[in-house]
C-alpha cells in the first residue's frame, strides 16, 4: 500500500537527516516511527504503539511538544543525534498537508538551549584529523586522511557562545589536548578515527565524510564565512594547514546540522603550543583539576574550590584559566597585581559581587540574538546587563594595576543601544516574539493606535454583551471568544426559548447554545485584525532591535569578556582573603620555596584549623629531587599534590594556601599518582604506568615540575624497585628538574648517598599509647624502615610472630648493608662515567669467579692460559 501523503513527508525528512533520530511534529505532539520509535521507546520510556493495522502497523512512540526540552536532553546524554522536524506554517491556514521542515538537528557538541547546558561550563564540539607532516600540507580533495602520522589538526567551537579555535599539536599530545578541551563532541574524518578508545566514554564520536577534511575545502569556507581572502589575519600560515583542516570540517558540520546564521562564530582564535602550562591527561586526572577520579564529578575538585564567581560567564572563564595557566611571569604578575588589588579591599569585592550578580550570561545572549533565536527577554536581559554597567565601571575607575585598568577602559557602556533598548521594552518580557505585550507604550505611536482600536472594540463587546442581556431578557447570556468560532453568545438551555431570531446558531454545547450575530462577527474583525496588526507590528519592531543588538555584538562581546575577567579576578581575590592565601612570586629559575603550604582541596575540606601545612623546597643547593617516605595514610600524595596544585594556581594568577611562595615557572606538570583508576578501565596497571612514565622520562624538560607516587608498584619488588631507582638517577643526572617521589621503597632513600641532588623527607608519625598518631608533618630524612612491623605490633599481631619478622629484616638488611653499614645498592650501584652496566644488586656469582681465584698464574705455561681461557668461553656460551 502506498504511504499516505504525511508519511511520504516523514519519509523524505527521514532520508534527509541521516542516521539522526526524527522527532516529527504532529499537533501537539512529536511523533517518532519505526526504529527510532522503538529507541525513544526504550531510552525515554515511552509506550511503543503503532501507526496502522496489521501488515501496515508502523512502529510509533510519540510525547507532548512541550516536554521536547527534558526529551531531547535526555536523548543527548545518550549519544544521540537528533533532528526536530517542525509545521512551519499554521495548520488553520494550510491548504491541505501541513508544511513540516527540519528546524535544526541537536548533537552533544551543538546543544545551545540553556536547558540542556550546564551554564558553569563551556560546551564545545571538537574536529580532529591526524596527518604526516608532509602529507597536511598536500591539501586536495583526493586527499584522505592517515592514521599514525605525526601532526594533529584539532579545532573546537562552543556554539553557544561562538568561541571558535584551531591549533596544530604532536600527533602523540592528541589525548591530552582533547582532555584539556574536554568537548562533548567530536567530528573525525571517516575511516581515520584518531579519537583514543579510553576518551570515548565521554565524547560522542561523529564520522564525517573525508571531502570535509579537504585543505581546499577548509580554507575556502572558511574565507568564504569569515568573508577574507586568506587566514592569514588570524594567525594561520602555510605550516598550519592541517588546523584549517579541522576547522573548516567542523564549519561544514554545523552549516548542515544548524538551521541558523553562524555569525556569531567571527573569529578563529589560533592556538599555539607552548603558550600555556601543558598538563597531560594522566596529570590532569591525577591532579583533579576539574572532575574527581573517582566519580568525575565537579564536587571535591580544585575548580570547585576555586569558582567563587557569581556569573556564568565568569565560571566559565575560571575553568579556562585553571585548565590552562599562564607561561610567562610578566602575564602572570599582572592577574596576581590585580587580585593582590581587589584582596585588599573587601568592601569594593562585596560590592562588585553584588553589581555582577545583576549581570546576565551576555555571552549565550549575544550568540543567540547574532543566529536569530533571541527572543524579546532576552532582549531584555541586555538591558538589564547594560543597565548594571555604569556602577560596575565606576567602581574600578581609578585602580593602579595595569590589568585593572585595561578592564576599565575596554568596559563598553553601549549607552546609545541601553537607552534603545530600555525605551522600548517593558521591564518582564515575554520569552515569545509572536504574542506581543513586550514594546513599551510610547515607543511607537502607530502600535500604540492598534492597542487602542484591540482594547477600545474589547469594550464594545463588554457593552454589547450588557444591551444582549437587557434586549432579550436572558440575565445570564455572555458574549465569549474562542479561537475555532470566534466571538459567540452563549445561552444556558434554561433561557433557549428566549434567544431572539436574529442569533445565528453556531454550536451546541451540553448546557448551552452559541450565537453569533452579524454585528458581532463585523466588530470581531476589527479587534481581531487591530489586535493581529498590533502582534505584527511587535514583532517587526522587536526583528529590528535584534538587529541593532546585532550590529553592537562585537563592542558587547568584548564588555563580555571583560565582566567575566572582573568576576573571575573578585573571586580569586574573595578567597584569597577568606583562606588566608599569599601572593606567589613567580621567577624564572625553575626552583620552588613554599613556606607552610596547603593542599587547596583538603584545607577546605578538612575541619577548620586541622590540615597541617608544610614546607617544601627544591633549590640548586639543597636539590631538585625529593624522595618522601612514610607509612600509608601519612600524608605523601596530599603533599606532593599540594605543591602541584599551588604551582598551578600561581601560575594561573592565583593566591596560593600558603605563608610565602617562591614559584619558578614551570613549562609542564607531569603527576603520575596511583594506578587504581585504570583497572576500571581495563588496561594493565603497569602498563598503563610504564607508558605515563616513559612520557615522563622523554619529555620533561629542566623547567618542569614531576610529581611520582608509588612508581614501580605494580610489579614484584625488585624489579619495581630497580625501575624505581633508575628513573630517578634519570630525572636526577639526565632532566635536573624538580621532583617530588612518594615511595614505600625505602631502598630509594640511600640513593641519597650517590646522588648529590637529592634530599630525602619523611611523615612524621609518633606512638601514643596504643596507637600510631599521623602528624602529617614532613621532616628532613628517611622513615624508620622498620615502621610496619612497629605498627603491626601495636594492631595486636602476635609477639612470635613480631620478633620473626624483626629477625627476617635483620637478615635482609646484612644482605643489604655493607660492612661500614652503608647501603649496598648505593655503593655498587654507583656508576663511573660512560659506565652503562649498572648493577643494582651487584651479579651473581658464577663458578668461573672461583676457577679464576683458584688458577695459580705464576705456575702456568702460555699455552696451558690459553687453553683454560678457551675453557671459560665455551663454558659461558653455555
Ligand atoms: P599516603 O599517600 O601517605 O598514603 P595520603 O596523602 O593519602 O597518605 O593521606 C591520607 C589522609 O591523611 C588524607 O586523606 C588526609 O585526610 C590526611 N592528611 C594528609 N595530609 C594531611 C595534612 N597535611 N594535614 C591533615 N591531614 C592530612
Amino acid at each position: 500500500m502506498a504511504p499516505t501523503p504525511m508519511m511520504q513527508q516523514y519519509q523524505e525528512a527521514k532520508a534527509a537527516c541521516g542516521d539522526a533520530l526524527l522527532l516529527f511534529r504532529m499537533g501537539d505532539f512529536y511523533e517518532l516511527f519505526h526504529d527510532d520509535a522503538k529507541i525513544a521507546a526504550r531510552v525515554l520510556g515511552l509506550t511503543l504503539t503503532s501507526r496502522e493495522k496489521g501488515e501496515n502497523a508502523i512502529p510509533m512512540a510519540g510525547f507532548p511538544h512541550h516536554q521536547l526540552d527534558s526529551y531531547l536532553g535526555k536523548l543527548i546524554k545518550q549519544g544521540l543525534r537528533v533532528a526536530v522536524c517542525d509545521q512551519v506554517e499554521d495548520p488553520r491556514q494550510a491548504k491541505g498537508l501541513v508544511k513540516r521542515e527540519i528546524t535544526r538537528v541537536v548533537t552533544a557538541g551543538t546543544l545551545t538551549d540553556d536547558s540542556l547546558l550546564d551554564p558553569r561550563e563551556s560546551n564545545f564540539l571538537a574536529s580532529v584529523v591526524v596527518a604526516s607532516s608532509g602529507r597536511s600540507r598536500g591539501g586536495g580533495s583526493s586527499e584522505t586522511p592517515t592514521l599514525g602520522g605525526d601532526e594533529a589538526g584539532i579545532a573546537w567551537v562552543e556554539l553557544s557562545t561562538g568561541r571558535f579555535f584551531a591549533g596544530r599539536f604532536p600527533a602523540g599530545l592528541l589525548a591530552d589536548h582533547l582532555a584539556r578541551i574536554q568537548p562533548s563532541e567530536c567530528i573525525v574524518p571517516e575511516g581515520a578515527d584518531p579519537v583514543p578508545e579510553h576518551l570515548r566514554e565521554s565524547i560522542v564520536v561523529t564520522s564525517r565524510p573525508a571531502w570535509c577534511y579537504s585543505a581546499e575545502t577548509a580554507t575556502e569556507s572558511l574565507c568564504k564565512h569569515f568573508g577574507t581572502a586568506s587566514l592569514t589575519g588570524f594567525g594561520f600560515d602555510d605550516d598550519d594547514t592541517v588546523a584549517v583542516r579541522a576547522a573548516g570540517a567542523v564549519l561544514e558540520y554545523l552549516q548542515e546540522t544548524q538551521k541558523a546564521s553562524l555569525d556569531h562564530m567571527d573569529r578563529l582564535v589560533r592556538y599555539r603550543v607552548g603558550q600555556s602550562l601543558e598538563i597531560d591527561e594522566a596529570t590532569r586526572r591525577s591532579l583533579e583539576i576539574t572532575r574527581t577520579i573517582r566519580d568525575g564529578r565537579r564536587e571535591g575538585t580544585l575548580l570547585a574550590i576555586l569558582d567563587r564567581a557569581v556569573t556564568p560567564m565568569g565560571s566559565r572563564m575560571l575553568a579556562d584559566w585553571a585548565t590552562n595557566p599562564l607561561t610567562d611571569a610578566a602575564a602572570i604578575n599582572q592577574r596576581l597585581d590585580a587580585v593582590d588589588e581587589l584582596q585588599r579591599d573587601p568592601a569594593l569585592c562585596r560590592d562588585m559581587t553584588d553589581s555582577l550578580r545583576g549581570i546576565y550570561d551576555m555571552e549565550r545572549l549575544l550568540a543567540r540574538v547574532t543566529t536569530g533565536r533571541a527572543s524579546p527577554r532576552d532582549l531584555s536581559f541586555i538591558a538589564r546587563t547594560l543597565r548594571g554597567l555604569p556602577h560596575v565601571k565606576a567602581k574600578i575607575t581609578g585602580r593602579k594595576g595595569e590589568r585593572l585598568r585595561q578592564l576599565e577602559s575596554q568596559l563598553d557602556l553601549c549607552p546609545e543601544l541601553r537607552s534603545r533598548l530600555e525605551s522600548a521594552l517593558v521591564e518582564d518580557c515575554p520569552l515569545s516574539s509572536r504574542d506581543g505585550g513586550f514594546i513599551r507604550t510610547g515607543y511607537s505611536e502607530r502600535l500604540d493606535e492598534l492597542r487602542e482600536l484591540t482594547s477600545g472594540g474589547r469594550e464594545w463587546i463588554a457593552r454589547y454583551q450588557a444591551d444582549q442581556v437587557k434586549s432579550a431578557g436572558i440575565p445570564n447570556l455572555k458574549v465569549g471568544y474562542n479561537k475555532v468560532f470566534g466571538y459567540y453568545i452563549e445561552v444556558t438551555n434554561a433561557h433557549r426559548d428566549k434567544v431572539p431570531d436574529h442569533f445565528i446558531r453556531k454550536q451546541t454545547l451540553k448546557n448551552a447554545e452559541r450565537y453569533v450575530t452579524p454585528e458581532l462577527k463585523e466588530y470581531e474583525e476589527k479587534v481581531l485584525s487591530a489586535e493581529e496588526k498590533s502582534q505584527q507590528l511587535e514583532y517587526d519592531l522587536f526583528v529590528e532591535l535584534r538587529g541593532v543588538v546585532h550590529a553592537c555584538a562585537r563592542r558587547l562581546k568584548t564588555t563580555a569578556a571583560v565582566l567575566a575577567e572582573l568576576d573571575v579576578l573578585v573571586s580569586l581575590a574573595m578567597l584569597a582573603r577568606e583562606r588566608n592565601y599569599c601572593r606567589p612570586q613567580p621567577v624564572a629559575d625553575p626552583i620552588l620555596s613554599i613556606v607552610d603550604g596547603r593542599h587547596p582541596v583538603l584545607d577546605v575540606l578538612e575541619p577548620e584549623g586541622t590540615f597541617v601545612p608544610n614546607d617544601t623546597a627544591a633549590n640548586h643547593d639543597e636539590g631538585m629531587i625529593l624522595i618522601i617516605t612514610g607509612p600509608n595514610m601519612a600524608g605523601k600524595s596530599t603533599y606532593i599534590r599540594q605543591v602541584a596544585l599551588i604551582t598551578l594556581m600561581a601560575q594561573m594568577g592565583s593566591f596560593v594556601p600558603a605563608r610565602e611562595a617562591t614559584i619558578g615557572v614551570a613549562d609542564r606538570i607531569f603527576a603520575r599518582v596511583g594506578a587504581s583508576d585504570e583497572l576500571a578501565r581495563g588496561q594493565s596497571t603497569f602498563m598503563v604506568e610504564m607508558v605515563e612514565t616513559a612520557r615522563i622520562l622523554n619529555n620533561a624538560t629542566p623547567r618542569s615540575l614531576v610529581i611520582l607516587d608509588e612508581i614501580g608498584r605494580g610489579t614484584s619488588t625488585y624489579d619495581g624497585l630497580s625501575l624505581a631507582w633508575s628513573i630517578v638517577e634519570h630525572l636526577h643526572d639526565k632532566v635536573g628538574c624538580r621532583t617530588l617521589f612518594a615511595t614505600h621503597y625505602h631502598e630509594l632513600t640511600d640513593l641519597e648517598v650517590s646522588l648529590g641532588g637529592l634530599k630525602n623527607l619523611n611523615v612524621a608519625v609518633q606512638e601514643w599509647e596504643d596507637t600510631v598518631v599521623f602528624l602529617h608533618k614532613i621532616v628532613a630524612g628517611a622513615a624508620d624502615k622498620s615502621y610496619g612491623i612497629h605498627v603491626a605490633r601495636l594492631a595486636g599481631v602476635p609477639q612470635e610472630v613480631n620478633e620473626r619478622a624483626k629477625q627476617v629484616l635483620a637478615l635482609l638488611e646484612e644482605e643489604h648493608l655493607d660492612r661500614e653499614g652503608r647501603p649496598k645498592i648505593a655503593n655498587r650501584g654507583k656508576r663511573k662515567s660512560g659506565d652503562l652496566q649498572l648493577t643494582l644488586f651487584g651479579f651473581e656469582e658464577h663458578p668461573i669467579l672461583d676457577k679464576i681465584r683458584e688458577t695459580k698464574v705464576d705456575e702456568l705455561t702460555p699455552l696451558a692460559a690459553l687453553q683454560f681461557i678457551q675453557e671459560w668461553q665455551k663454558e659461558l656460551r653455555r
